[in-house]
């Protein structure tokens, strides 16, 4: 699933014509998406008794019951199977949905398909609300306060689930959708069945509407027991079975350095240390599994590099595919139906709080724009290339250069936001703890302070510490910079009232919060001082007087001693990725994987030594907002066992152990 350097692009689209009014029919494979006589009477009939759900839900074991599927669609399987989840009596397992798709709907497509499910449609609103459309990658959305959590993959299925598969066991259930075998070949494969024995948890179910012999042998192979049951319809009979032998796990290609070489029980308590965008996120995700949550910061709520008045979600794009636009799109489509969702429900107030309000940003790069524009058709909601003129439409203001505009996006108050993500009673914050260590003591983390005293304790801690992670020994060696950035509060205008959206050039500018911009921000390398210098808000005015030149005399008249703002200190990683995973143990990889000193491509088979309940969050520079929250869905996906939100090159791309692995292949260490 290594997508780097190749041509970015929309994820293929599906070839649908219409029969009626709705009802999508695939030219590329010829068939039908459901069934014409009552496609929600034949899913219920083959995925969900087909593998014994709903009653499956009301003595099951763990606290997430996860069902994979083959060929998501129009997500008819999924509405029907979340619909009958909230039919469900707490208590209840969490539901979890991965779906594979390779060919996904556009949003007025996926709409149009599910209009005839009347009983559906308050569900489906939820699921066109937010619909990624055709960004490519991984996507995870979440629903019901995170109780339901469904995961898109734009792939192809056999590909997708052998990257899951190096994992180990994940799921319940397996619903194989799909178009029939002897239409759509290239989805029901030997490799794809290899995948889903490695995949199955104790006791999975299998559930499809072929009967096709070879779907039924490919099965059994793979380790299910597989019975023909009768079909649905004029179908006479479909195929249902269980996992009877778990096949072995796929490790796939590469040292699997990623993975820990020691399982671990899910936990029932964390200590997050620092309370910024990194561990508040990360709190509400624990939070949303049950775990009770104790976030402790040496000063105050945001008060550090999350503690600017306003902040730009922010993404970037590329002609090419690499791990860092990969994440910084899918981070940034996530965290925008996130906070989108909390703007819904009155978690997030506008405009106090921020306000999804659209952002531009400007491009100097003219050959980049005209690829760009063709890339990013089929992907407008994401964004479009945009000159001059079409951008001040936007924005309010004429701004000197053309760029990118993004209508998702948005200004929010870092601060505001890390305060509603700590909305839980399972979450308890304790400022002002002063500088923490961490011991471990009888297999729990304890938190103590610089008298000793005991502050916290509990089954895992997570360092979501900025610039002060180094300041813990095992995590002493990350590669950290810290980045002084001084932002400017300007009082609004005339003039700069007409902004209706968020404008990003060399700095930054949002439309004012309480008759106030909050301009940034300067960028100042090995500068440890906190003091506001007049000249860096001259330089933020400067900058901002080049991207919107008809605001030039009115900034230069500014008195910059006059001028108040803020500084404050991102951290930043040498491959500007952030870093999210668990924290290795340095002389064991250095041990384990000696070889790559002498032989950078040498295939170790062994996996990495991590230390146990322990795991970093840092490293989000000044897109934290954007990066945050799906850094948070991985940790709460790693501490919890969980199906990851990203590909294993996204996760292995974040992973604080990725620079010892670097280090000894360059033979550094
Ligand atoms: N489960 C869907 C629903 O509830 O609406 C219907 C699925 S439809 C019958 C089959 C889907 O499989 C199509 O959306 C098609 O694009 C997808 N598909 C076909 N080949 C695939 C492959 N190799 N990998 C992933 N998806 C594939």
């Amino acid at each position: 699933m290594n997508r780097d350097n190749t041509p970015f692009g929309p994820t293929p689209a599906p070839a649908l014509d219409w029969k009626g009014d709705c009802e999508p029919f695939s030219t590329r494979f010829d068939d039908l998406y459901y069934s014409r006589e009552d496609g929600m009477a034949e899913s219920h009939h083959v995925f969900l008794a087909g593998n014994q759900l709903p009653d499956r839900w009301h003595n099951h074991r763990d606290p997430d019951f996860r069902i994979a599927e083959t060929g998501f669609g129009t997500g008819l399987n999924f509405l029907l199977t979340w619909e009958a989840w909230r039919q469900q009596p707490e208590p209840r397992p969490r539901l979890h949905y991965v779906s594979v798709e390779k060919y996904p709907l556009d949003r007025e497509d996926l709409v149009r398909a599910l209009t005839p499910w009347q009983a559906l449609s308050p569900l489906a609103q939820a699921l066109a609300q937010a619909w990624p459309g055709r960004i490519p990658g991984q996507h995870r959305l979440s629903f019901d306060s995170g109780r339901v959590t469904l995961d898109l993959w734009w792939e192809d299925a056999a590909t997708a689930f052998a990257d899951l598969a190096r994992t180990g066991p994940l799921f319940d259930a397996w619903y194989l959708d799909g178009f029939a075998p002897a239409r759509n070949e290239s989805m029901w494969q030997t490799g794809l069945y290899q995948s889903m024995g490695s995949l199955s948890r104790p006791n999975a179910t299998v559930a499809t509407f072929t009967a096709a012999g070879h779907v039924r042998r490919g099965l059994i192979a793979a380790g299910f027991e597989v019975a023909k049951v009768t079909g649905f319809g004029r179908k006479r009979e479909s195929l249902a079975g269980r996992i009877r032998t778990p096949g072995p796990k796929l490790e796939g290609s590469g040292s699997p350095w990623d993975l820990p070489c020691a399982e671990h029980a899910r936990p029932q308590s964390a200590i997050v240390i620092g309370a910024g965008l990194a561990g508040c996120t990360l709190a509400r995700a624990l939070a949303e599994r049950d775990i009770a949550v104790q976030v402790l910061d040496r000063g105050t709520l945001a008060g550090e590099a999350s503690g600017n008045e306003q902040g730009i979600l922010y993404t970037r794009l590329s002609r090419k595919h690499s791990s860092l636009t990969d994440f910084a799109l899918q981070s940034f489509s996530h965290a925008a139906r996130l906070y989108g969702q909390y703007f819904a429900n009155g978690i997030l107030r506008e405009p106090i709080d921020g306000s999804l309000c659209g952002s531009f940003h400007q491009q100097d790069n003219s050959d980049e724009m005209a690829y760009m524009h063709d890339a990013l058709l089929g992907l407008e909601h994401l964004a479009r290339v945009l000159d001059p003129a079409a951008a001040g439409e936007e924005l309010g203001e004429r701004p000197a250069l053309g760029g990118y505009w993004y209508p998702a996006s948005g200004w929010l108050r870092p601060p505001a936001v890390c305060r509603s993500m700590l909305q839980s009673k399972l979450i308890k914050l304790r400022e002002n703890c002063g500088q923490l260590q961490l011991r471990r003591e009888q297999g729990q983390w304890q938190a103590v302070d610089e008298t000793g005293e005991l502050i916290a304790q509990a089954d895992v801690a997570v360092l979501c510490t900025g610039t002060g992670t180094t300041a813990f020994p095992a995590a002493a060696d990350l590669p950290l910079q810290n980045i002084r950035g001084q932002t400017s509060y300007l009082p609004a205008t005339d003039a700069s009232s007409q902004l209706r959206a968020a404008l990003c050039h060399k700095g930054y500018i949002s439309p004012a919060r309480d008759g106030v911009h909050c301009i940034g921000a300067s960028f100042k390398l090995k500068d440890p001082s906190t003091e506001l210098r007049p000249a860096e808000h001259r330089e933020n005015l400067d900058k901002l007087a080049a991207a919107l030149p008809q605001w030039k005399s009115e900034l230069e008249n500014l008195d910059t001693t006059k001028m108040t703002g803020r500084v404050g200190f991102r951290c930043a990683s040498p491959d500007y990725l952030p870093i999210a995973g668990p924290a290795p143990k340095r002389e064991a990889f250095l041990q384990t994987f000696a070889g790559l000193r002498k032989n950078a491509k040498l295939q170790i088979d062994s996996k990495g030594d991590y230390m146990p309940g322990l795991f970093i969050n840092t490293a989000h520079g000044s897109r934290g907002l954007s990066s945050a929250p799906l850094c948070a869905q991985l940790l709460a996906s790693q501490i919890c066992n969980e199906p990851p939100p990203l590909s294993s090159e996204l996760s292995k791309a974040l992973s604080p152990a990725r620079f010892l692995i670097r280090d000894l292949a360059r033979n550094r260490v």
